[in-house]
C-alpha cells in the first residue's frame, strides 16, 4: 500500500528468462566447447547453449566445474581450463575480449589463457512487461528500477523499451543487495522483484519482496513476501490494488463500528438506548463489517 519505489531483477523477471544463442563468433568447435563448458550450470544462459548445440553431451570429458555468480564459469574440458563469462570476468583473468556489435548479453569463451570468441545469446521481453510497468504509476509508484549483473548496453536497451526509469547494470549478487539497500535508507518504503537466481538475499531485505513462482528457486519463494504464480509482472499493479482496496475497507470498518458504538454509548447514558441498541451496537455492527469486507473479495477488471 505505501510503496513508492519498485525495484526489478532482469532475467525472469521483466524478460522471459529463456534466452536464444543468436550469434556466434569463432572457429567451428566453439558451440561445442561452449555447449561442454555450460554443461553443468542451471543458468538460463547456460540452458540455451545447449540447446542450440542440441548433441549428447559426454560428461567424462568435464571436471573441476566451478561457476562464479554473476560472472561465468571456470571448468575443465579433456584437462585443459576453460574460462567462460562475461566481459568483467574474463578481463579480470588479464585477457581482452573482442566485442561483438549485436545487443546480446555476450559468453566470451577462453581456453588455457587464450581467447577463442564467444558465444552472443539474447533474451524477449515478457509480453505484459511493458504494460505492467506503465500500470504501477498509477498506483503511486514514483520510481522504478532495474537492477542486472548484463553488460550496460543490453541493459539500457531493454530499459529504454520497457520504461524503467534507473538502471544498474553489471552487478554482482551482492551489489544488488548494497544497491537495494541504499534505497532503501534513503527512507521510501521498497519492493523487490525477482526470480530468486542469486537474488534471494535481496527479496528478504526489501520491504516487500515479490518472487516468481513458476520460474522461481525454493529459496526464492520462501524468501518473499508476494508470490507470484503465473510469473507475470502486470500482478504486481494487481496485488497494489488489493492492498490499497482492502487497507481502505478496514478503515471503513473501523470508523463505521467505532461512530455507532459511540453513539449508542451517548444515547445509553441519556437513558435512551435499550437492549436491542445494544445488540445492534455490538453484532450488528460487527455482521455489517464483516459484510463490508467481503467486498475486498471483489475486484472490478
Ligand atoms: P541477472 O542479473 O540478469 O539475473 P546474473 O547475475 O545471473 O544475471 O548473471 C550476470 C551475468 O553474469 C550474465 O549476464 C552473464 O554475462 C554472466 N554469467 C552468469 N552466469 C553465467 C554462466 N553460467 N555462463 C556465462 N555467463 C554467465
Ligand atoms: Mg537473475
Amino acid at each position: 500500500n505505501n510503496v513508492s519505489i519498485i525495484v526489478f531483477d532482469k532475467t525472469g523477471t521483466l524478460t522471459e528468462g529463456s534466452f536464444e544463442v543468436v550469434e556466434i563468433n569463432g572457429a567451428d568447435d566453439l558451440l561445442m566447447l561452449g555447449a561442454y563448458g555450460e554443461s553443468m550450470s542451471n543458468h538460463p544462459i547456460a540452458k540455451s547453449i545447449l540447446r542450440k548445440y542440441g548433441q549428447e553431451i559426454d560428461q567424462k570429458r568435464i571436471s573441476d566445474f566451478k561457476e562464479i555468480a554473476g560472472k561465468g564459469i571456470e571448468v575443465k574440458i579433456d584437462g585443459k581450463v576453460y574460462n567462460l563469462g562475461n566481459k568483467s570476468y574474463i578481463e579480470g583473468l588479464g585477457i581482452t575480449v573482442n566485442n561483438p556489435s549485436t545487443v546480446g548479453t555476450v559468453v566470451h569463451i577462453v581456453c588455457q589463457g587464450k581467447y577463442l570468441g564467444n558465444i552472443v545469446v539474447a533474451d524477449k521481453i515478457k509480453e505484459t512487461t511493458i504494460e505492467g510497468i506503465k500500470h504501477l504509476k498509477k498506483y503511486g509508484i514514483k520510481n522504478t528500477v532495474m537492477l542486472t549483473g548484463d553488460r550496460s548496453e543490453v541493459a539500457e536497451d531493454i530499459a529504454k523499451k520497457i520504461g524503467i526509469d534507473t538502471v544498474y547494470s553489471e552487478l554482482l549478487p551482492q551489489d544488488k543487495v548494497i544497491q537495494v539497500e541504499t534505497l532503501i535508507n534513503q527512507g521510501a518504503k521498497l519492493s523487490f522483484v525477482g526470480d530468486g537466481i542469486n537474488d534471494a538475499p535481496v527479496l528478504s531485505r526489501a520491504d516487500i519482496g515479490i518472487a516468481m513462482g513458476a520460474l522461481g528457486s525454493d529459496a526464492a519463494i520462501e524468501a518473499a513476501d508476494v508470490v507470484l504464480m503465473d510469473d507475470d509482472p502486470a500482478k504486481i499493479s494487481l496485488a497494489m490494488r488489493i492492498a490499497i482496496k482492502t487497507l481502505r475497507i478496514v478503515k471503513e470498518n473501523i470508523v463505521f463500528a467505532l461512530a455507532i458504538k459511540l453513539v449508542c454509548l451517548v444515547l445509553g447514558a441519556l437513558g435512551i438506548a435499550n437492549m436491542w441498541i445494544a445488540i445492534f451496537a455490538d453484532v450488528g455492527v460487527m455482521v455489517i463489517a464483516v459484510v463490508n469486507a467481503t467486498r475486498a473479495l471483489r475486484l472490478k477488471k
